[in-house]
């Protein structure tokens, strides 16, 4: 029977080409995420998943290793298009190694034998075939990292857009600035995970806070509609002074962008510190909006965190969006994307109204035909 390894070697394409260079004695440089991984002949990158053969580039392609369909809220996106239905695929493989991860299965499938999560064939036609028919408003690369599999995202963001789907990642955010041009032209939402403020923290989840920043930087400025999460883990990244400083960043890019802070439970290889209290997401919340944003959220502890899973204008502070964890129980934004009090314009990517909800909990039953 194939390994793994040797399945996944065998669904895989030629890199894009603006996503290599080639280097001396037949290396090449990968520039899909923030390591920039010079990879030698006969050699995989830090991923696991991108490998040289023979002085070419070959990359993850015609698989994903789950699907599922999500409340929008999930992902979290709380501003674009509240109650919408994300079709939701993941890849397997991960460019940092949390011992946290809460999608361990997939993200470290090639690290740890105990992950263990066969990969399914699909096309981009059966995936946007099957996202239409359960009423998808978004497709969504998510679960691993999305940038280490950049090229297939592509192709099926290309479906995706051509039947009137918008497309969104899920992801660490440790980019490059090639690799996000790359994505430019067939994205619309990005999820950065902000794991923490300080640079070594990051080097022990296998990364650098560097390219994280400077990835949330570029995505805001490309236009894209970006939305930050950070999950607090106590004695790890919940320090008010920590806290503090990665506010003060994200409001630097710009104080429209949602800053989700989330409950930690434990998980994988993480299970010393305690679950995060709400009392955490509460003071999390207070020093972001204390230093200039005008969203922030508490997520991950439905009904513990008072009125930190709704909406508020931030001009008159009117009930915009009501929300009990990834049920939407109030819309009130207008046609106009505006607050119906004092008609202030809310950021974020509104519908012309409230669509309904198809579902405010994750499912995958049925979802298993992709070719
Ligand atoms: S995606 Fe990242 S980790 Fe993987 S080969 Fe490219 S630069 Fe290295």
């Amino acid at each position: 029977m194939s390994s793994l390894k040797e399945v996944l070697n065998q669904n895989v394409r030629e890199a894009a080409p603006e996503l290599v260079e080639p280097l001396d004695r037949n290396r090449l440089r990968c520039f899909s995420c923030g390591h920039e991984c010079p990879i030698p002949e006969g050699q995989a990158g830090v991923c696991k998943v991108r490998f040289n053969l023979g002085g070419k580039l070959y990359v993850p392609h015609g698989y994903v290793g789950g699907v599922q369909c999500d409340p929008i809220e999930k992902k979290p996106f709380f501003h674009v298009h509240p109650g919408a239905l994300a079709y939701s695929f993941g890849m397997l493989g991960c460019d940092l190694h949390c011992s946290y991860c809460q999608n361990w299965v997939t993200s470290q499938a090639l690290r740890d034998p105990s992950a263990v999560s066969p990969p399914l064939k699909a096309s981009p036609e059966a995936l946007v075939r099957q996202a239409l028919r359960q009423g998808a408003r978004v497709l969504v690369s998510t679960y691993n990292e999305p940038l280490i599999t950049s090229e297939w995202a592509v192709e099926i963001f290309k479906e995706a857009r051509a039947a009137g789907l918008d497309t969104a990642f899920v992801s660490n955010g440790n980019g490059t600035p090639q690799v996000l041009e790359y994505l430019r032209p067939w994205i619309d939402y990005y999820k950065v995970d902000l794991k923490s403020f300080d640079d070594a923290r990051y080097r022990k989840l296998g990364g650098r806070l560097a390219p994280i920043l400077r990835t949330i930087r570029q995505l805001h400025e490309m236009g894209l509609w970006v939305e930050i999460v950070t999950l607090l883990i106590p004695g790890f990244n919940d320090s008010s002074e920590e806290l503090q400083r990665a506010a003060e960043f994200l409001v630097s890019v710009s104080p429209d962008i949602p800053w989700h802070v989330t409950a930690f439970h434990q998980d994988y290889r993480m299970t010393d510190p305690d679950d995060t209290p709400p009392s955490t997401l509460k003071r999390a919340a207070e020093i972001g909006k204390r230093a200039g944003l005008k969203f922030v959220y508490a997520g991950n502890l439905p009904g513990r965190v008072d009125t930190l899973e709704n909406t508020y204008c931030p001009t008159c502070n009117e009930l915009l969006v009501e929300r009990y964890s990834y049920m939407i129980k109030q819309y009130r934004i207008t046609p106009d994307g505006s607050c119906p009090k004092c008609l202030a314009q809310i950021p974020g990517r509104w519908g012309k109204q409230f669509e309904g909800q198809i579902t405010a909990v994750p499912y995958s039953a049925g979802l298993r035909v992709f070719s």
